[in-house]
């Protein structure tokens, strides 16, 4: 089966005070990190893979000149064989008509923006550098440049949100007419601004939270989005593959820094460290355990609205047994021999999984 590509651009204009990624703003680092990652591609080159999904993430994707993201496209065609979806992650204030025509014309062909909310109290608060309006104008631009599959993220729970601003966000968002939604609920991490500034104070409790969620989810089905993951939502026929692979448990492999794989039956990374990761020369990425268990298959397959065949585990029996109670109350629904989280089971998933589980792993 192809692989998966990931390709991790650790740059931003600045950082936004809730975010954990790993990204620096010293841009005069990117010919040397441009570098590394071309030496990491071509470390591959004797393995044969071939890939069908190509994701530029990070950071700030969109950042690099239009003639590096197209440089490296051809160089993962010629190293991967790649043919497939080739996404980048932009963030609207980066997106201007001609940027977006040159990536469109060097491969891409799935354009994800960093949208969040539409709401410019929500945008300040979270840092971010764009407005409501930019939104709008880089989809127009992505729509006259020829991209026909378009994503955007959404936050939720966050900052002085309410139902009413998360209900304008979605209309707003919903008459750019995307192909695919993320929508995403805000964990403040220990290591961000907003931990340190108790941010916390200023956004929905836990019920609240999940209301929103669960808005967002009845907004977005209701517009003809389909649920297909725990945080996805898409027109029929536009899931991310590439985001596909991480759920499904198939092979994917991660360049640059803070760059995660699962290849091959094991898991790797690389550390959260520009330098480091130049010093290394893009080789010899640390291991993380294996990769491909029954455990971490259920738990990544459960994230899929598709849900699981208890019979393909060898604790099928004891699964089913488990999972009873949680179908009665409505947490877990079961179609076509499959079980499935519904949408309030997925607020719980978490708990739910850990009584799922076997006992021994
Ligand atoms: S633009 Fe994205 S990756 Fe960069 S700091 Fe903000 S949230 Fe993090």
């Amino acid at each position: 089966m192809a692989a998966g590509i990931y390709l991790h651009v650790p740059f931003c204009k600045q950082k936004c005070g809730y975010c954990d990624f790993y990204s620096q703003t010293q841009f005069d680092q990117i010919p040397a990190y441009l570098q590394t990652v071309r030496q990491e591609i071509l470390s591959y080159r004797k393995q044969e893979i071939v890939a069908d999904t190509l994701y530029f993430g990070g950071g700030t994707p969109s950042l690099l000149p239009a003639k590096e993201i197209e440089s490296l496209i051809d160089l993962c065609r010629d190293v991967f064989s790649l043919e497939g979806e080739i996404t980048l992650e932009a963030n609207p204030e980066s997106s201007s008509f001609s940027y977006l025509y040159d990536i469109r014309r060097a491969g891409v062909n799935r354009i994800s923006f960093g949208a969040q909310s539409a709401i410019s109290r929500e945008l300040t608060l979270l840092g971010r550098i764009h407005s409501a309006k930019a939104i709008g104008d880089a989809v127009f631009a992505a729509k006259k440049a020829g991209f026909s599959n378009i994503s955007l993220d959404i936050m939720l729970a966050i900052p002085l949100q309410t139902e009413k601003s998360l209900a304008e966000t979605l209309s707003t968002f919903l008459a750019m007419e995307p192909t695919h939604f993320s929508a995403y609920l805000l964990k403040i991490e220990e290591n961000t601004p907003f931990f340190q500034n108790h941010m916390e104070r200023f956004c929905p409790d836990d019920d609240q939270a999940a209301s929103l969620y669960l808005q967002t989810v009845s907004t977005l089905e209701n517009a003809g989005y389909l649920q297909y993951e725990i945080s996805n939502f898409s027109k029929p026929g536009f899931q991310s593959r590439h985001n596909l692979k991480y759920w499904s448990g198939e092979d994917y492999i991660g360049i640059g820094p803070a760059a995660h794989s699962a290849y091959g039956g094991k898991r790797f990374f690389h550390p959260s460290s520009l330098s480091q990761y130049m010093r290394s020369g893009g080789k010899n990425p640390l291991l993380e355990g294996d990769f491909g268990g029954e455990w971490e298959r259920l738990m990544l397959s459960l994230r899929l609205t598709e849900g699981i065949d208890p019979d393909a585990f060898s604790f099928g029996d004891t699964l089913r047994k488990k999972a009873a109670p949680y179908l009665r109350a409505g947490f877990l629904t079961e179609r076509n021999g499959k079980i499935a989280f519904t949408p309030k089971g997925f607020l719980l998933s978490n708990s739910i999984l850990a009584v799922l589980l076997p006992d021994e792993k």
